[in-house]
């Protein structure tokens, strides 16, 4: 298969682990890079890379997984919302087991509520057209990888006189919360393996403020085990060298501008919230969209007077330390007993791009993580 088997080649995937043990035998010190991408974590643990790479190299995961983000708080506001009279939810299939503090949206639906997966805000749009006797909602999340569908969709409901269509919109941006995490936290990085979808958008030259400001190398990266094994190559030679840049081993698909069409749809239909809440990070200002007041009509939150209270995150829950590097998945204290796939605790465990589904389904827990758990 095109632009996948080539990706996986067990010769080429020896090649490149060879050239990296070379590499990271010279270092003399463990580099620790962090994978921003939640699509990364699923890669490296589905193919089992850890365990191939040279002790000297670690992954710490990051905060890109646009599931494991939202926290307790936005999870209750989609139920609210699924139980208004009259109202039909529509959701991705992952949100739908993410606990809130009075249940899921899973749990919604077997309560009465309508609620309906779909695989696209265009097949949202299409039930707002079929139905115009309801109000749909769509439950809008992501980066700036799938904020741009969404924008498209707004504007092609607004110019179909789609009104009975709203988005409750929880898109969120990349560049705010890896500031966050570089300017607040105490965690030691050596470098980053970049996200490759995010950058497919907002292009590679958008990290910039990575090497410039924080003196930390990025590799923008695809998502097959062969583009990870050769981002850290990439990452170890900048080492080597005494660079630090922003390199792109995902140039199929990324361009250092992003994708014009797309940015243009989000500059067209979004702006940036004042500040927007994530789970285990808080609130970070300008790190999420609402909808531009030319498009308000369409925002579920300014249409549907959502409850002003908020509720905290479970308080067993650790995915912020997980999120933001701080423990492994294993080392939370309820991973594999309180907190499964089957009966999650965390954001983490749900989304299949969730570290600790990462690590519960393919079963690899780190050498790192073999520590006693807090
Ligand atoms: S095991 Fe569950 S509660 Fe703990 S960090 Fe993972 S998802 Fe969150």
């Amino acid at each position: 298969m095109k632009y996948v088997d080539e990706f996986r080649d067990p010769a080429a995937a020896k090649a490149l682990l060879a050239a990296i043990d070379r590499l990271a035998g010279r270092l003399g010190r463990t580099l620790r890079f962090m994978e921003v991408c939640g699509g990364h974590t699923h890669t490296i643990y589905r193919h089992g890379l850890e365990s191939l790479l040279p002790e000297q190299v670690e992954f710490i995961h990051g905060p890109g997984c646009p599931v494991c983000v939202i926290p307790m708080g936005r999870v209750d506001d989609a139920v609210w919302l699924a139980h208004r009279p009259g109202v039909i939810f529509t959701t991705f299939g992952d949100m739908m087991r993410v606990p809130g503090s009075r249940g899921s949206l899973l749990q919604a639906q077997a309560a009465g509520a309508d609620v309906r997966f779909v695989y696209s805000p265009l097949d949202a749009l299409k039930i707002a057209r079929d139905n115009p006797q309801r109000e749909v909602v769509f439950f809008a999340l992501g980066f700036e990888t799938t904020a741009p569908a969404t924008a498209l969709t707004v504007a092609a409901a607004r110019a179909a006189r789609v009104d009975n269509f709203s988005v409750f919109c929880n898109h969120v941006l990349i560049e705010a919360p890896l500031r966050t995490l570089l300017e607040t936290s105490d965690l030691t990085l050596d470098g980053f393996i970049g996200p490759g979808h995010v950058a497919t958008v907002v292009g590679s030259d958008h990290f910039q403020f990575i090497p410039e400001e924080f003196r930390l190398p990025i590799v923008i990266t695809g998502f097959e085990p062969l583009d990870i094994l050769q981002a850290v190559d990439m990452l170890l030679t900048q080492y080597a060298k005494g660079r630090c840049a922003v390199e792109n081993q995902y140039a199929r698909v990324v361009r250092p501008g992003g994708n014009p069409e797309a940015l243009r749809a989000l500059a067209e239909v979004f702006t940036p919230r004042e500040s927007f809440e994530w789970r285990g990070l808080g609130a970070i200002p300008r790190s999420g969209y609402r909808l531009a007041d030319a498009y308000a009509g369409f925002d579920a939150e300014r249409r549907f007077e959502l409850p002003a209270q908020r509720v905290a995150d479970h308080p067993a829950c650790q995915c912020g330390l997980v999120l933001t590097g701080q423990i492994k998945p294993a080392q939370c204290r309820v991973f594999g007993t309180g907190c499964t796939p089957e009966r999650p605790i965390g954001t983490c465990m749900v989304s299949p791009e969730g570290a600790c589904a990462a690590y519960y389904t393919f079963g690899r827990i780190s050498r790192l993580a073999a520590v006693p758990r807090s």
